[in-house]
């Protein structure tokens, strides 16, 4: 079942990512999807639109007609209570046209506001199947705005659904190179064994976009950088870079490491907020118009479009290591990517101060997420000179651009994981609800403090500001613009 069936997302990435679910088999013939919305249409007018969407993503008319058979349409109006009738009606009618057994996805694409309501009068108008089959709830994100509204959230939910029922959307979770982080970490000594405050002076990790706000305006300036991209996606990464190795490569086993590292992350007071973490807005240049410019934002907001921040862990593995954490809009370019720093080795036996050597390089394992899928990893060697000199060489593994393409997408393998009954990759509660408290505790420092905004132009990686924080430390960021 499908809330917001007629929407942006549905349409732009859940309807191609079940149609690739089809073609490879994953689901055929026992499925079938109710798209409901307020829109009076049938169930033909429906399939046009699913159909439309698939436009691009296939040629092959007659498999992606197949596939849109399988989807109803119910003109729903999820705050009307006598409207669950019909689509009550209507499942238990495809239940047994398509033998599901009871199995039910609900998935609310829709504005957050709705999602409390419609697991509410999913559990009181029984839509919830009670004979054996799955009843599973997707929700989109954001999942609140703060820690007392996401709370709220999930005491809605809650109430209707076990939180393993439960399976909340971060769509980099989804993501190839995101889930490779595990497999680098845990199928490997070399880095497992090394993998802590003892050998890795610092880790960074960047998720740095090009454009700018664009039609998101209106809802990116309630937001800003902090809760749209640190409290989910960045924090996500950041407990899997942390946590301990699971006892096993399972949700629950996974879940758990994850939560037990945030909950060790240090919650800033306001004075370590003031200086571990700093934030920007972008400015124009030639054609680039300024934030405060953009089409549906306030001409004095504040809202930070870059935020930069130094993480530190309270542990025995992480203390002493600082994570360092960038993100923001109108950047240098497009890209995720996570940089491991080791420590230099303890001696530099190379370094005599008669020979000219260049002093040894830290070595460093670059995760790289996208748009490139793959890592590299920088060690010291010898050159062929003369003499005995060292230089960094670098060891590469790139995807190459067919199998990047082949690489499921989030949302396919995301949807996948949610009928497989898999949480690996969604956030769990506890994990959303430490990632807030963080959180909070910057925001509420910047919501008493004045900004200097704008102060960094478009196309550079942020404002000084941002290198400073790594340079009070005697560091610097791994990736940066040549100048
Ligand atoms: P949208 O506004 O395009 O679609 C919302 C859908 O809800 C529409 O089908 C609309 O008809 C329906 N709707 C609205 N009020 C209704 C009501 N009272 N009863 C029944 N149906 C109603 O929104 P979207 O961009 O598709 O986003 C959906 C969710 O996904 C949101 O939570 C959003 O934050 C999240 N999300 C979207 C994107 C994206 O790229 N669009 C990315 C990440 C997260």
């Amino acid at each position: 079942m499908l809330f917001g069936a007629t929407g942006d997302l549905a349409t732009r990435k859940l309807y191609p990512a079940m149609l690739k679910l089809y073609e490879k088999g994953n689901i055929r013939e026992h499925f079938a999807v109710i798209g409901t919305s307020r829109h009076k249409i049938d169930d033909e007018k429906y399939r046009e639109i699913v159909e439309k969407s698939l436009a691009k993503e296939s040629s092959n008319k007659k498999m992606v007609s197949e596939f849109a058979s399988h989807f109803y349409f119910v003109t729903h109006d999820v705050t009307n209570v006598s409207h669950y009738a019909n689509l009550k009606a209507k499942s238990e009618e495809l239940d047994k046209k398509y033998s599901l057994g009871g199995n039910r996805v609900f998935y609310i694409s829709m504005a957050p506001n709705f999602f409390g309501i419609v697991a509410k009068n999913l559990k009181t108008q029984h839509l919830l199947s009670d004979n054996g089959g799955f009843n599973r709830l997707v929700i989109e994100k954001p999942f609140g705005r703060d820690f007392d509204s996401a709370k709220q959230l999930n005491d809605e939910l809650s109430a209707a659904f076990e939180e393993n029922q439960i399976f909340r959307i971060d769509h980099y979770l989804g993501k190839e190179m995101i889930q490779n982080i595990e497999a680098i970490r845990f199928g490997n000594t070399i880095f497992e064994a090394l993998w802590n405050n003892r050998y890795i002076d610092n880790i960074q990790v960047t998720l740095a976009e090009n454009l700018g706000v664009e039609e998101r305006a209106g809802y990116y300036d309630n937001s800003g950088a902090l809760r749209d991209m640190v409290q989910n996606h960045i924090m996500q990464i950041v407990s899997l870079l942390a946590m301990e190795q699971p006892v096993a490569f399972k949700d629950t086993d996974i879940r758990q490491e994850k939560v037990k590292a945030l909950r060790s992350l240090r919650v800033y007071n306001v004075a370590e907020a003031s200086t571990n973490f700093v934030r920007g807005q972008y400015g124009g240049v030639g054609n680039s118009k300024e934030y405060r410019q953009e089409d549906g934002v306030p001409k004095d907001s504040n809202t930070e479009t870059f935020v930069a921040g130094k993480l530190l862990f309270d542990n025995y593995r992480w203390s002493g290591t600082p994570f360092y954490i960038r993100t923001g809009k109108k950047l240098a370019d497009k890209f995720t990517r996570v940089d491991v720093v080791f420590k230099k080795p303890l001696v530099d036996i190379f370094s005599f101060p008669q020979s000219g050597s260049t002093p040894l390089n830290a070595n460093v394992l670059t995760i790289f997420i996208e748009p490139n899928q793959g890592f590299s990893l920088m060690v010291n060697a010898k050159n062929s000179e003369q003499g005995f000199h060292t230089e960094p060489v670098n060891l590469q593994f790139l995807e190459d651009s067919k199998r990047t393409k082949e690489t499921p997408q989030p949302y396919e393998r995301l949807i996948h994981d949610v009928l497989k009954g898999d949480g690996t990759n969604f956030a769990s509660w506890p994990e959303v609800a430490s990632a807030w408290k963080f959180v909070d505790q910057i925001r509420r420092v910047w919501d008493i403090q004045q900004p200097m905004f704008p102060n960094y132009i478009p196309g550079s990686m942020g404002p000084v500001s941002a290198d400073e924080l790594l340079a009070r430390d005697h560091r610097e960021w791994v990736y940066k613009l040549n100048k």
